[in-house]
């Protein structure tokens, strides 16, 4: 049997090894979309693309081993991912999900899948008792997103695993905020985990990836099944670039925590800063579950400006020169976002207010560039 590869090797070796054809050490990008059979159906595993890719296939085993899950698929970002994941129930179904959601999960919940019968709840699930209430014998799934996005909020996985276990209700986590580096859902008893890959898996803001890590073999045989049927599959110099992202996570993920723990510091010292949103302070009110189920507080920050004015949070917007005004997260820069106006236009106003989400909150992603050149940034923007 093959050793079992601590973290930081795990992402440089997991699930790769030397080609067979000429012993290339990287992956090789097969840009083909189908594959020469000596007979009919006598191939070498890979008869078509959509179904099977060599350089996909090394990419899905990298994503399940860095979960430490048994299988992995890949698609073509990460809304494709979750809605293969939507596909695995039917009309009458009913979700329970995390309020304070990445927008596009809560559009795609909301104006599609609700359009085929199935039925959303959207709660604070800080208090997992908010989750007990509205379980019938209907719920199917619970889907979590944590830490929340874009108010940073912590939601305790594991109590919500056993409450769920009790009772056969799937578990989901979207660990785009964390990636497997800082917290491992599937450790914590999950059933299925997914990424939005286009963030800190890949890393550099160069492509558009989804991930679903799951540990049962009749969940990854319906995937499967969803994945070639419904066909949002990566192509191959994508899955090639995502895994070169993984190779550098560990690395990353540490330069981004340190960025982001002392922009953190700064900005809840600033005299312009009214309230910074970031699990690491004591004062966060999760706090202690972040700490117990990550390993660190990771690299996104939101925060409002004193005097909670839209136009003020516009002008720091402005000001910034580093931080980089765009959508995403999770690459190598630092970005700045608005998530009024941006990541979550699509949730209605009252909807997004009633979590935080006011018009003055700006939210940053904190890159891994020189802290100093961030902090004076930072200073020079609020000044
Ligand atoms: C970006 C994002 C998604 C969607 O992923 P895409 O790759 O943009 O399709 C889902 N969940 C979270 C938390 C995200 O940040």
């Amino acid at each position: 049997m093959k050793k079992k590869l601590r973290f930081n090797s795990s992402v440089i070796h997991g699930g790769q090894s030397p080609d067979l054809a000429y012993g290339a050490v990287m992956p090789p990008i097969y840009q083909t979309s189908t594959y020469a059979q000596k007979a009919p159906g006598d191939h070498k595993g890979y008869e078509y693309s959509r179904t099977h890719n060599p350089t996909r296939t090394a990419l899905e085993k990298s994503l399940a081993e860095i979960e430490e899950g048994s299988y992995g698929f890949a698609f073509s970002s990460g809304l494709s991912a979750i809605d293969a994941i939507m596909k695995l129930f039917t009309p009458g179904d009913e979700i329970i999900s995390t309020n304070d959601l990445y927008g596009g999960s809560f559009r795609l919940f909301n104006k599609i899948f609700k359009k085929f019968g199935y039925k959303f709840h959207f709660v604070d699930m800080q208090n997992v008792e908010n989750i007990f209430n509205l379980i019938t014998e209907k719920t199917k799934l619970i889907w979590i997103e944590t830490p929340t996005n874009p108010m940073m909020n912590i939601i305790d996985i594991k109590s919500v695993v056993k409450y769920a276990k009790e009772r056969k209700i799937l578990v989901a986590v979207d660990n785009t905020f964390s990636s497997p580096f800082l917290q491992q859902p599937l450790l914590l008893g999950a059933d299925i985990v997914m990424h939005s890959a286009t963030k800190y898996l890949s890393g550099h803001s160069d492509v558009i990836l989804g991930a679903i890590v799951v540990n049962d073999l009749n969940l990854s045989e319906k995937l499967a099944f969803i994945q070639n049927a419904s066909g949002a599959v990566p192509g191959p110099m994508d899955s090639y670039l995502t895994l070169r992202g993984i190779k550098t996570l560990h690395v990353r993920m540490q330069r981004h925590c340190e960025n982001a723990r002392a922009i953190a510091e700064f900005l809840s010292s600033h005299s312009a800063i009214k309230k910074v949103y970031w699990p690491g302070f004591k004062s966060h009110p999760n706090h202690e579950i972040a700490k117990s189920q990550m390993k660190d507080f990771g690299a996104m920050i939101s925060f409002i400006p004193q005097d909670l004015s839209y136009k003020t949070a516009l002008k720091v917007i402005k000001k910034l020169k580093i931080f980089t005004l765009a959508e995403s997260l999770g690459g190598v820069e630092s970005l700045v976002g608005h998530p009024a106006s941006m990541t979550h236009a699509s949730i209605p106003k009252r909807d997004r207010e009633i979590v935080g989400v006011i018009d003055s909150l700006v939210r940053f992603s904190v890159g891994i560039e020189d802290l100093e050149d961030l902090v004076e940034d930072i200073d020079q923007a609020l000044k």
